[in-house]
């Protein structure tokens, strides 16, 4: 059992947060709230790094499509009109293949994050995956608004600024994926390791 403080997420800041400058604010709260970051690259991700990276399994897609259909139900939007089908099984593949010209569109910036309960820290600094959703304070609610509603019209991934891991067995599988076993930089932080 390794000490709390070594647990590790994996975080990518995406094309939008590229884009929008935001690589320093996004290290800055991490740091902030004591996480240490362990390694870190900016990169062009490859189209089959991107592909391998979000789940291909038929229940992980279908819920991106469940999503939307709820969005759309909310709203009273016309699924026919944007998707041409109702079907959640057709649209979560749609929206996969808009995430992955998303995430190639611009470089990222890959890193390891480390420090206690850092996966669900991190996933608080985020805020919720729709940034119009997420809590003012949040890096998503301070930096972005953007809806499905709005995205889906422009046939695109949701921006929101930033992906983290969902859970600890995530977070090694997604470091395993990005950083293969290319050793991470351990150090002392002051005030936190020492
Ligand atoms: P995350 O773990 O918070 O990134 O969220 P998910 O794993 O549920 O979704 C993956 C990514 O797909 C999100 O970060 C968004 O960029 C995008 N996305 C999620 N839901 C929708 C949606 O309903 N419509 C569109 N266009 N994109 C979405």
């Amino acid at each position: 059992m390794k000490n709390p403080k070594e647990e590790q997420t994996y975080v990518m800041i995406k094309p939008d947060g590229v884009r929008k400058g935001l690589v320093g604010e996004v290290i800055r709260r991490f740091e902030q709230r004591d996480l240490k970051i362990v390694a870190l690259e900016m990169f062009q991700p490859t189209h089959d790094q991107i592909d391998n990276h979000y789940p291909k399994n038929e229940e992980w897609v279908t819920r991106l499509g469940e999503k939307t259909v709820s969005t759309y139900e909310k709203y009273g939007y016309d699924l026919i009109a944007d998707f041409g089908t109702t079907d959640r099984a057709k649209i979560g593949p749609e929206i996969r293949k808009w995430l992955l010209d998303y995430m190639k569109s611009a470089p990222l910036v890959k890193m390891i994050v480390q420090g206690l309960h850092s996966v669900d820290v991190v996933r608080k600094l985020a805020g919720e995956t729709l940034p119009y959703k997420a809590a003012v304070g949040t890096i998503r609610g301070d930096f972005s608004i953007d809806s499905p509603a709005l995205a889906n019209k422009e046939k695109r991934a949701v921006m929101n600024i930033i992906h983290c891991s969902e859970t600890p067995e995530e977070a090694n599988h997604e470091i395993k994926h990005w950083f293969g076993d290319n050793t991470t930089y351990d150090y002392k932080r002051f005030g936190v390791d020492e």
